[in-house]
């Protein structure tokens, strides 16, 4: 990875002109040779780039780099060389420990199911009903439909901790195939980019693909324009970008489209867990996106992003237009914040729990943790 960037990189700076933290500590070319010329080279500082992937979809096709690869095997190799615990990234480990603990997560797979939801771990905190009525509209059409609230353990494999991320999704993953689950659906595209990388025999799909094609709520239209800011984890995957515009076309919006959408989308600012670490930097994301929308209401999916950048500029997350699209428009949407966030995912649970006749079912056991 690090010779590929020294040889192939031409220093054309084109991604420079995109990333602060390029512009910070020089071309992946230089990057790359003095991390090679070093016996033991300083890997700390690559905790600071978001793993946005901006610099691989700006990089000329007959070059065609993708440094945020790099990146992330120098975080990989920090925590092995024990470079890469930082206290201030504590808040997203126990986040993650949460969500896959005993009291957060749960299976329910009722008899003949083959495909699942899997909401993540946002959307359940901040908007809980809305994950009921999405399972509600969704088993309109997959009658067999299961649950699964857990954690796909993506900030672990951000922070570069492969072994305990490896540990966590492979059991999930093995589990999930040998009980008759072929496919899963995501509402959050971390998840579907870590099913997609990592899932095997596993088939992902959004769950705004799934409704483009197979029908949205049917929820009253709304007039206004809006912009859609499309997160990082599917940042090359132009059929969920367009299902969110076919979602959105269909409540009768206007779409204002930013300079950079679609591949060459802008991280939010909560991208490798960088605002825990430099949120000066994790900032000036943050506030770009903040001025290409210039006051018009951002449409996102993912509820990381959208809980990110409404601090900043009107956002609201997809799920809020299609299950309520007037107090969408209006700003009016209630969304929740910790610690309540907690108590909304053990309630959540106690409702799939009543909700799904479950023949097959589980909490989940962490695996004790051994190593990086
Ligand atoms: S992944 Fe994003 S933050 Fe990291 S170097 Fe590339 S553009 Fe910069
Ligand atoms: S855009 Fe590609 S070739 Fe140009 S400096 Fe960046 S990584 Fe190197
Ligand atoms: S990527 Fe998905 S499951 Fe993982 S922390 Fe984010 S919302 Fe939770």
């Amino acid at each position: 990875m690090l010779r590929d960037h020294a040889e192939k990189c031409i220093a054309c700076k084109i991604c420079l002109k995109e990333c602060a933290f390029l512009r910070k500590y020089g071309t992946p070319k230089e990057i790359a040779i003095h991390a090679l010329s070093a016996t033991e080279p300083p890997l700390d500082f690559s905790f600071e780039c978001s793993l946005c992937g901006l610099c691989q979809a700006v990089c000329p096709p007959k070059v065609g780099l993708a440094p945020a690869t790099m990146f992330l095997e120098m975080r990989r190799e920090a925590v092995k060389r024990d470079q890469g615990n930082f206290r201030q990234h504590n808040i997203i480990t126990n986040y993650e420990r949460r969500g896959t603990s005993r009291s957060f997560t749960y299976y329910g797979l009722p008899a003949g199911c083959d495909t699942v939801l899997f909401p993540g771990c946002a959307l359940p905190g901040t908007r809980p009903e809305k994950v009921k009525a999405l399972f509600h509209h969704l088993r309109g059409s997959i009658e067999s439909l299961g649950i699964v609230l857990d954690c796909c353990t993506k900030p672990s494999h951000d922070l570069g901790r492969d072994h305990f991320f490896q540990t966590m999704f492979t059991e999930m993953r093995d589990y999930l195939l040998a009980n008759g689950v072929k496919k899963v659906l995501t509402a959050c595209p971390n998840c579907y980019r870590v099913f997609q990388q990592y899932g095997e025999k596993l088939r992902v799909e959004t769950v705004y693909e799934f409704m483009a094609e197979n029908g949205a709520p049917a929820t009253p239209l709304v007039d206004g324009v809006i912009t859609v800011h499309d997160p990082c984890g599917t940042r090359f995957d132009q059929q969920v970008q367009q299902s969110i515009r076919t979602l959105a076309g269909g409540k009768s919006l206007r779409i204002h489209e930013m300079k950079h959408t679609g591949s060459r989308t802008v991280c939010c600012g909560e991208g490798g867990s960088v605002s825990c670490l430099l949120p000066e930097l994790a900032g000036k994301w943050s506030a770009k996106r903040k001025n290409e929308a210039g006051g018009t209401r951002i449409l996102t999916y993912c509820a990381g992003c959208a809980n990110f950048l409404n601090r900043l500029t009107p956002t609201s997350h997809i799920l809020d237009l299609l299950f309520a699209p007037e107090k969408t428009m209006t700003g009016k949407v209630r969304v929740a914040k910790a610690p309540f966030t907690y108590l909304n995912r053990l309630l959540l649970k106690r409702w799939f729990r009543k909700k799904i006749p479950a023949l097959i079912s589980r909490e989940r056991t962490s695996k004790k943790e051994t190593g990086p």
